[in-house]
């Protein structure tokens, strides 16, 4: 056959066939991917190809193109709070509030009471005010953007010491160097990279010295010959020289967990720091959000900042975290209805009688060797860099690149991790296991 033979776009158009494409998706579209599949079968040289055959060729091409690029996938990596699969997942409370704010005008900068405009942040700071003790809060759209504008508001110009053994680099180019740099400041480096001491931190400050900071070390741990000074001894000598205590935790944790044992906000504040900035999808279990919690006249001086505009949430944003921080209230249940705290917390029974239950379900399904094996989920996102949890898993032998890319390419994708030439698949974070196995037979 020619290839001058294949049929004409408006002959397609025209045939039986495209009218439930173009009642699904519209006639541009559907132009459109005819288009691509005719270009397509010019440049393979492809002929003899009925009208039929050329429309359902469009039609799959019409499916892809319909797919999201952004959309849900298990992470069964043993990492919880996983930054490139979207860190935590929201509470059901959280979900509605967005989505009933989502459909309407909303009070976002507006006051009830007084029919005058109002300020966005107080649907989360007096929420975030009770549950640690803070005098005022601030929001923004990470945690990065908060150091950012704390160290722009309190010492654009001057200088903020750091110790050494806290000059971070997190994951996806958050670097504490580079971040001061940008906010204006001046990175005074005190102490040594396993060593600093609070006579390091009295020699630094000074007329120039516009805040000190102090930095979770989010992604590792300094062990062996190492000193650093608690948050309480520093926070007395900037009281007694009169320069803010800046503490960024990272990831903030609202109530003592089981695990992992990290400070609460509430207690890095009532050891004295002046200002604490953490993140609202880490262990919090929320949105993605910057939180700044600490002193009123402090948090005033960031709110009146031009770059707070620049650097403000949404109304959806807002929603989620008041909703999320309510059920904080109530700390027996929140660990129950907060997904994040709720995985973490799992047991390991639970857990193990998954993988049980699911081996023999995938081995069906693969020809491969599928085993129920002990394995450590982290919490991941710098919460606790060095702290592993016992879980369970499902190990399928050989684990290759070829295995990974079949499971990536269901429906809803799964993503695991390759280790000592398995795929593991960590159960603990496998919640909806009915649409898991559901697409099983995809396989
Ligand atoms: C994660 C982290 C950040 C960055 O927070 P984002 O919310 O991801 O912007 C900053 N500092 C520390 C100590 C962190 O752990």
């Amino acid at each position: 056959m020619e290839l001058a033979s294949l049929p004409a776009v408006d002959a397609l158009l025209r045939h039986a066939d495209a009218a439930p494409l173009i009642e699904a998706h519209g006639r541009a579209p559907v132009t459109q991917s005819i288009r691509a599949v005719l270009q397509q079968l010019r440049e393979q040289k492809t002929a003899g190809l009925g009208a039929d055959q050329i429309l359902s060729r469009v039609a799959r091409h019409l499916e892809q193109r319909a797919q999201p690029t952004l959309r849900p996938v298990f992470n069964l990596t043993g990492t919880v709070l996983h930054t490139n699969l979207g860190r935590a997942l929201l509470p059901e409370a959280a979900i509605e509030a967005m989505a009933a704010v989502a459909r309407s005008a909303a009070n976002l900068e507006y006051d009830l009471e007084g029919g005058r405009r109002g300020e966005r942040d107080t649907h989360v700071e007096r929420l975030v005010c009770e549950l640690t003790g803070a005098e005022a809060a601030a929001v923004v759209n990470n945690n990065a953007a908060a150091v950012l504008l704390v160290l722009n508001s309190l010492a654009k110009g001057k200088e903020v010491p750091v110790s050494r053994g806290e000059l971070i680099e997190i994951g996806g180019s958050f670097r504490l160097p580079d971040i001061m740099a940008r906010s204006g400041c001046r990175l005074r480096e005190v102490g040594t990279t396993n060593r600093t001491h609070l006579r390091d931190y009295e020699e630094a400050i000074g007329p120039k010295t516009g805040a000190v900071l102090k930095a979770h070390t989010s992604n590792y741990a300094i062990e062996g010959f190492t000193a650093s000074v608690s948050e309480a001894e520093l926070a007395k000598l900037c009281a007694a020289r009169g320069v803010p205590l800046v503490v960024d935790v990272g990831s903030g944790a609202l109530i003592d967990l089981a695990f992992p044992k990290v400070p609460t906000v509430g207690k890095t504040l009532k050891d004295g720091a002046d200002l604490v900035t953490f993140s609202g999808d880490k262990l919090l279990g929320g949105p993605q959000a910057g939180i700044i919690a600490g002193r009123a006249a402090l948090v005033a001086k960031i709110r009146r900042n031009p770059l707070k505009r620049a650097l403000r949430v949404d109304k959806l944003t807002l929603a989620a975290l008041a909703a999320l921080l309510r059920l904080y209230a109530d700390p027996d249940r929140a660990v129950q209805r907060i997904p994040t705290l709720r995985l973490l917390a799992r047991p390991l029974d639970e857990i193990h009688e998954q993988s049980v239950r699911l081996a023999p379900l995938i081995r069906n399904r693969l020809k491969e060797k599928v085993e129920p094996v002990a394995c450590e989920s982290e919490v991941g996102s710098g919460a606790a860099p060095t702290a592993r949890l016992p879980s369970y898993g499902l190990a399928i032998r050989p684990g290759s690149n070829r295995l990974a890319a079949r499971l990536r390419a269901l429906p809803v994708p799964v993503i695991g991790r390759l280790e000592d030439g398995a795929l593991i698949l960590d159960l603990r974070t496998l919640e909806d296991e009915a649409t898991f196995v559901a697409q099983l037979e995809r396989l």
